[in-house]
């Protein structure tokens, strides 16, 4: 396979619902092993001792919020996607809908991974490399989650590689416009000279997800609102409170920083036409909030 084949591969494992449900099993997977064989581990990661608990945790992480999370689904169906092989899947049982049975990858400690040639061409491509893990980012997750995920995967990316993938778009701008130049939280307002810093124009829906770029999918918030938004530790509700996830939590800043806004109204746009609608708030609280809401 050339280079531009690799890519389409990789690039094709999108799977958003048609509503806008997440579905990041498969891009957490792909990174996960993409850090691995950048460390130099072994191309083959056995389900039992590795990849089901540390998958898990990542859904947990990065994953919209489920009762139950199954690691096993992204390392079954990923050998649909001709880069994925999996040792002894003559043994494995399958379910109905084509899954594996769990009890199968356990007993038999099967391990997954890149089909070798795949393996070989991102340890020895770091271009291409790079290129797959920017698309798996940027198609499944917000800009404010890269950095967390490649952590969590243990993937060190040269810096100049995130920096030209800002694109400059009116979204920006007509959402700091409507709230008045301040954070829909905190009110954080600061400029320099005529510039507001640190202030952000969030999508309540991502983008991603289908979420428009328009007023009503739209909050302005300070950095530090817009991580927290993002990763789910605060949602709204329908009538525009802030509600924080009782997952959240912490001593210095929690209090006056996620707390003290808690069941508060946030600070609306300066026209009805432009306040967030119901069905992307209804987005957020599905796919995105952590946790339930804590009490008052
Ligand atoms: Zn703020």
């Amino acid at each position: 396979m050339d280079k531009e084949q690799i890519l389409e591969k990789f690039n094709t494992l999108r799977q958003w619902g048609s509503r806008g449900e997440r579905a990041p099993h498969k891009p957490l997977l792909v990174l996960y092993a993409i850090g691995k064989l950048l460390r130099g581990e072994d191309r083959l990661i056995s389900y039992k001792d590795d990849i089901e608990e540390n998958i898990k945790n990542l859904l947990r992480e990065f994953g919209p919020r489920r009762n139950s999370y199954y690691p096993h689904f992204p390392f079954w169906r990923l050998q649909n996607d001709g880069i994925w092989e999996v040792t002894d899947s003559e043994k494995v049982g399958l379910t109905d809908s084509k899954d594996a049975y769990v009890t199968d990858l356990r007993n038999y400690n099967v391990a997954g991974g890149f089909h070798e040639t795949i393996s070989k061409q991102l340890q020895n491509d770091s271009e291409l490399t790079v290129d797959i893990i920017h698309s798996l980012l940027d198609a499944h997750f917000p800009a404010s989650f890269h950095e967390d995920i490649l952590q969590a995967v243990d993937i060190e990316l040269p810096l100049q590689a995130f920096e030209t993938r800002t694109r400059p778009s009116n979204f920006r701008i007509n959402i700091l416009r409507a709230y008045e130049y301040r954070c829909a939280i905190c009110g954080f307002d600061v400029k320099l000279g005529d510039s507001p810093v640190a202030l952000e124009a969030s999508h309540i829906k991502w983008q991603k997800a289908g979420g428009p770029d328009e007023a009503v999918n739209g909050l302005a918030l300070c950095s530090l609102h817009h991580k927290l938004f993002d990763r789910g530790a605060f949602t709204l509700s329908k009538q525009r409170h802030i509600l924080v996830s009782d997952d959240a939590h912490g001593t210095t800043g929690f209090q006056e920083w996620l707390m003290d806004f808690h069941m508060k109204r946030i600070k609306l746009p300066q026209r009805r036409s432009y306040y967030p609608e119901e069905e992307f708030i209804g987005w957020h609280v599905r796919e995105v909030f952590r946790g339930d809401y804590r009490e008052l």
